[in-house]
């Protein structure tokens, strides 16, 4: 029987979490698996609508050894998301070392290495290293309003069912694509939908004579040839923003996350979503735009996003800026050794067949840091990688970068040595201080409160 301190704990048996544990599970690394929910799969079991189909296709979202059933739809909804996550864990008998309802309250760097794990029962454990795979999905990001509204005002988290949206004037602010699902179904059933967009967005059709968008990048094709194809599709498919009420957006084409919908442009033409710019204040039950229009709503849904946080971590090396972790080759610290961030980013492509590129590679590297005294974060620092200065990212171009990752493996681990040789010992810092949980975390996602 291995101790803890000799395993690593993956922290979250979401999506990521689950794709981890199986290239851990495969390279025979020695792990725990927790998750603070009452069953696995993350978002897909408590975190997004029951009535949410996913927005990347089945082919980029599934891993890639480990196809969806044939009978699934090319977008398949969350409850068979769910479904498939269950049956990846079974067919890689993944559930074995996976505690359930298992919410961890504080990690922090003890000495020897290692990181003191604290459960919210307050249990503490010993490990060698800790695999963050917590999401980024969780964290509600709410806008600063100013004045005061007398109804309800959900952040899209809580959103859930259309019966929240029932008969109502509904407010729907954001343009990605938890907004624009929300937006459309609230045209569907509710008394008035208004749509409040800061910037315009792109809306990039899910599919394109009868073919998933997501689908169509290849390896091979450069972001400007993607961007290139796309804007064809999306002028075919939609026209110009004029046509439907709506300003030019701001900014390039996936310099945001993209909003693949097809159903906002649809309703927009149906008069059943009205397009409103930025809100300028509240008043009572009355909502007052930028552009002096002022509209009376009895439900406001801010689908404004998510904060990143890593509220376990002693703030020391609670390392967010914006989105973005700043750590080195995607996961890893140059000063801590032991500590990943798995699963921030946001390709515009699907989780699955990213996990499944990154997930042996990352097995791989946590044998070298076995090698090694020094961090990896620290190697690929020396090696010229540079921190992140997006959390958005081209998938293709990130198959490359493993591709070619995979490919100078025995130069990498021959830099790493030497790296190794030239610094010599290395120990973690230990840290006293720890992490405060943060109080909007999502009840069932994490039972923190
Ligand atoms: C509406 C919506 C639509 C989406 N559509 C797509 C799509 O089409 N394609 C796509 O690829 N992605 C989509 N996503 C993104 C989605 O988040 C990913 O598919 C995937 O769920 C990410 O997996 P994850 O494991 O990183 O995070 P999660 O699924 O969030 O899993 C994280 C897990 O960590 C656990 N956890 C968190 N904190 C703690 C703690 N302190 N202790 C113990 N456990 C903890 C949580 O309980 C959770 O189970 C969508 C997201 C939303 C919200």
């Amino acid at each position: 029987m291995i101790e803890t301190q000799d395993k690593q704990l993956i922290l979250g048996a979401g999506f990521v979490g689950l794709g981890m544990a199986q290239a851990l599970k495969a390279a025979n690394i020695p792990y725990d698996q927790v998750d603070a929910s009452d069953d696995i799969g993350g978002n897909w079991h408590h975190g997004v609508y029951e009535t949410a189909h996913i927005i990347s296709s089945k082919t980029v979202t599934e891993f890639t050894h480990f196809p969806m059933p044939a009978d699934y739809p090319p977008f398949p909804s969350a409850r068979q998301l769910h479904a498939y996550l269950h049956s990846f864990a079974d067919h890689f008998e993944l559930k074995a070392a996976i505690e359930l309802q298992r919410c961890v309250t504080h990690i922090h760097p003890i000495e020897n290495n290692r990181w003191q794990v604290t459960f919210q029962n307050g249990e503490t454990r010993i490990y060698k290293g800790v695999v963050l795979c917590n999401g980024h999905h969780w964290c509600k990001r709410f806008p600063d309003f100013k004045g005061t509204f007398t109804g309800p005002i959900l952040h899209s988290k809580d959103y859930h069912r259309p019966s929240q949206l029932q008969g109502k004037r509904v407010l729907v602010i954001g343009g990605g694509n938890s907004a624009c699902d929300i937006a459309a179904e609230a045209a569907r059933v509710s008394e008035k939908a208004f749509l409040s967009l800061r910037d315009s967005v792109w809306f990039i059709p899910k599919s394109f004579a009868g073919v998933a968008v997501a689908d169509l990048a290849q390896i091979w094709m450069p972001e400007w040839f993607q961007r290139l194809i796309t804007h064809g599709i999306i002028r075919l498919a939609f026209g110009t923003h004029a046509s439907y009420g709506l300003p030019q957006p701001q900014h390039r084409l996936f310099e945001k996350h993209p909003t693949l919908n097809n159903e906002v442009p649809y309703y927009l033409r149906h008069g059943r979503i009205t397009p409103k710019p930025e809100v300028d204040y509240l008043e009572g039950d009355r909502v007052h735009f930028v552009d002096g229009s002022v509209e009376t709503v009895d439900l406001i849904v801010c689908a404004t996003g998510f904060h990143l946080a890593y509220p376990f971590l002693p703030p020391a090396l609670q390392r967010v800026n914006g989105a973005m972790v700043e750590c080195y080759g995607g996961a890893f610290l140059p000063d801590y050794k032991g500590l990943a961030f798995v699963g921030w980013g946001q390709a515009r492509g699907g989780v699955g067949s990213l996990i499944a590129a990154y997930g042996p590679l990352f097995a791989r590297l946590l044998q070298l840091q076995d090698q090694i005294a020094v961090p990896l974060g620290l190697v690929f620092k020396q090696i010229g990688t540079p921190l992140p200065t997006t959390h958005l990212s081209d998938p293709q171009q990130v198959f490359r970068q493993l591709y070619l990752l995979r490919w100078g493996w025995p130069w990498l681990e021959h830099r790493a040595k030497g790296i190794d040789r030239r610094i010599g010992a290395f120990a973690n810092q230990p840290l006293l201080e720890l992490g405060a949980i943060a109080l909007n975390a999502d009840p069932r996602a994490n039972a923190l409160r």
